[in-house]
């Protein structure tokens, strides 16, 4: 998912909306804006692409008010329907709350029941709700003592925005697993899941929100905080080699330029002589550069990526992915036929992409075909808000990289070690990675969310 949230901006909802579209690539389910007027919360939703989620109708009549929190949603846990989509909006007599999550809790599910049997009624299937009930149960100290109490309460990856009439609070659990960066507006204060949301909206970027902060904004300023001392930071590697945009920056750096770099330390690990280097486009393109400038081997658009392919009209299952896969990209001929390629992907999942892709370039006239993938093997699920999906349909769960060569149809297939990923990560500043879809090392205990047939 994506968050945003700015607090005493004339703009306020205009400038939400304007993010959030920068945001659309973190969810396409769902979108929503909640926007407080300093005396009341007001909300609208609505499924789909931001476009047609908020209509011009509904984006006006929050134009008004000058602070505002937004999201869109990408199903991790919880269905696929309207009340799932956040921000939250919760009424009660003693004042309004807005609320959006990125990201997922582990424990929501025990959390829940306990709740329930207390008595709790629970209007959405999403694990975010928790939050609220926990919330409104805290009966002692002033409001950002509760929040902080709250966030004690859960496990698991989130980056909130909690938004009250007179307050904006933020907070990013104690991995920091999910992005959470901090900006300015013209003097309002702004904070968004990745920076390309400033960019969009003219804000300057101040810094990335560390794990375990919680910091409050108000008429009166800013307050930064921590819900915890014990800290362990653990930033989601997909976050670098696939998700964020490439323009989004981390601690100052893009990830492209760590997706180039993730390319080289790749081309130091792949001996394979070729006459031509191909990203897959969009998401592979920073990582094919940087192999490219470490090999020599020279860089060609060789894949063309359609961009009108949307999803929602694609129905999930194995085959309408093959389509998707095939209405997305398409070779050019004449710049593949009779070389040596290697293709360089940013990660295989199921395995889709690239039995598709080497199939086409072979049938395009590409003499070899070798994939490069510049992430370790994907082994295992994310808890933590990354749908990669069961283990069941992730292919190096179920075989070695020779058997997937095989199954793809490559000449070659190498991928990236984990260390030599951690190494451009540290060498980019980081304090800690999660890698457990690549080695099964959960950071944050996932007991509480496998069920006993998945064991
Ligand atoms: P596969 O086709 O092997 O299932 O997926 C690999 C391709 O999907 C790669 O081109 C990669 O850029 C992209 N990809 C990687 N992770 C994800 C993800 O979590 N969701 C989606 N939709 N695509 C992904
Ligand atoms: Fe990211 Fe993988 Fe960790 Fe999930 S398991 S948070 S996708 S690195
Ligand atoms: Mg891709």
């Amino acid at each position: 998912c994506g968050i945003f949230g700015i607090w005493g901006h004339p703009e306020a909802s205009e400038l939400t909306y304007i993010a959030l579209h920068s945001l659309q690539h973190r969810g396409q389910e769902g979108a929503g804006i909640v926007a407080s007027s300093g005396d009341y919360l007001f909300g609208a939703r609505g499924m789909g692409l931001l476009t047609s989620a908020l209509s011009k109708e509904q984006l006006a009549s929050l134009k008004p008010f000058p602070h505002a929190i937004g999201h869109v949603r990408y199903a991790t846990t919880g269905g696929s329907e309207l009340s799932n989509v956040q921000p939250f909006l919760f009424k009660s007599h003693t004042g309004d709350l807005g609320l959006a999550q990125n990201g997922n809790l582990v424990n929501a599910m025990n959390v829940r029941r306990a709740l329930e049997d207390d008595g709790a009624i629970f209007q959405t299937t999403s694990d975010s709700e928790v939050f609220a009930h926990l919330l409104r149960r805290e009966k002692t100290g002033n409001r950002k003592s509760k929040i902080k109490k709250v966030l004690r309460q859960l496990k698991g990856a989130f980056a909130f925005v909690i938004m009250h009439e007179d307050s904006l609070t933020v907070a990013l659990d104690k991995h920091g697993v999910r992005p959470l960066m901090l900006g300015q507006k013209d003097g309002a204060y702004c904070v968004a899941s990745e920076t390309c949301a400033f960019t969009a909206i003219g804000a300057e970027y101040i810094r990335d929100i560390e794990a375990g902060e919680v910091i409050t904004i108000t008429d009166d300023g800013i307050d930064f905080d921590h819900y915890t001392e014990r800290t362990s930071p653990h930033m989601c590697s997909m976050e670098y080699i696939y998700f964020a945009r490439a323009d989004s920056e981390f601690r100052n750096t893009s990830t492209y330029r760590i997706r180039k770099e993730l390319g080289r330390a790749l081309a130091t690990e792949m001996d394979v002589e070729a006459d031509i280097v191909i990203g897959v486009p969009d998401s592979s393109l920073a990582a094919a550069n940087g192999f490219s400038e470490a090999t020599g081997i020279r860089q060609e658009q060789g894949l063309l990526k359609n961009r009108y392919v949307g999803r929602t009209f694609i129905t999930p299952g194995q085959e309408a992915r093959e389509r998707a896969v095939r209405m997305k990209l398409s070779p050019v001929r004449d710049i593949v036929e009779g070389k040596r390629v290697i293709v360089i992907d940013d990660s295989i999942v199921r395995g889709t992409t690239s039995r598709f892709i080497v199939k086409a370039l072979k049938q395009a006239g590409a003499e070899e075909v070798h994939m490069g993938v510049s992430s370790p093997p994907l082994k295992n699920p994310c808890y933590y808000g990354i749908d990669v999906s069961t283990h069941a349909e992730i292919i190096a769960s179920r075989k070695n990289p020779e058997e997937i060569r095989e199954e793809i149809g490559a000449d070659s297939l190498t991928y990236l070690s984990v260390d030599r990923m951690h190494e451009v990560y540290y060498g980019f500043g980081s304090k800690g990675q999660c890698d457990a879809c690549f080695t099964g090392n959960y950071p944050i205990d996932i007991e509480e969310t496998i069920l006993p047939q998945e064991k």
